[in-house]
């Protein structure tokens, strides 16, 4: 077999170069905000505090939508990594809160198995989507907490996807521990605030009417 090509003609198929990385990145405000946000991370409402302040944020500085969520290491009561809903400002359909925070709590612990790193708890501002469901169990995370519900963020236009309905119970009988509805009055207003502030709503290609949850 030869391998020689005439250049600047490629093979029917081929795209002209392939592109062999993609990131998403936190936006510049994050590190300040973390580093002035004084309140201890000893309890599930403190940290669901957080996420919310987060998310408010996040809308505020036009990061990306109204979704916020973090690592939290239970044993040692530290912050482990923050997420944001990223999806506008990188252009990445899969970069929502909870993926976000996950994938930089791995990177900054090198290891894919967040297991491997203790009790780690995934605490995010509104219940995970499909998706973000199903990342949840390949994460390693011991627990998950969420603040508004699949309804908040139906109301605000966002799609939850097909998940199935006893998702709670599904985590739970791989042994991760599940809190729904932690401070789900504040964690909601802000996905109330963001649709009444007549921000971006990304569409999914494949369901007009409705936008795609972040
Ligand atoms: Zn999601």
């Amino acid at each position: 077999m030869s391998n020689t090509r005439k250049p600047g003609k490629q093979p029917q198929g081929r795209v002209e170069k392939m592109i062999d990385r993609c990131f998403f990145q936190l936006p510049d405000w994050v590190g300040s905000f973390v580093a002035e946000w004084n309140e201890p991370l000893d309890t599930v409402k403190s940290r669901m505090e957080f996420a919310i302040a987060l998310s408010k944020e996040n809308i505020r500085q036009q990061t990306g939508g109204p979704f916020a969520a973090l690592v939290v290491d239970e044993d040692k009561k530290e912050l482990v990594s923050v997420g944001l809903n990223l999806v506008t400002s990188s252009g990445l359909s899969v970069a929502h809160a909870e993926i976000v925070a996950l994938s930089l709590a791995q990177a900054r612990m090198g290891n894919w198995d967040l297991a491997s790193a203790g009790s780690l708890q995934l605490i995010t501002s509104c219940e995970p989507c499909a998706m973000c469901f199903g990342a949840v169990p390949w994460s390693g995370v011991k627990s998950i907490i969420c603040g508004a519900g699949k309804s908040d963020a139906e109301a605000a236009g966002f799609d939850e996807g097909d998940k199935p309905a006893d998702w709670v119970r599904s985590l739970q009988r791989r042994g991760i521990v599940v809190q729904t509805g932690v401070l789900s009055n504040k964690a909601s207003q802000v996905l109330a605030d963001y649709k009444a502030s007549g921000a971006t709503v990304y569409n999914a290609s494949v369901e007009k009417k409705r936008s795609h949850r972040g």
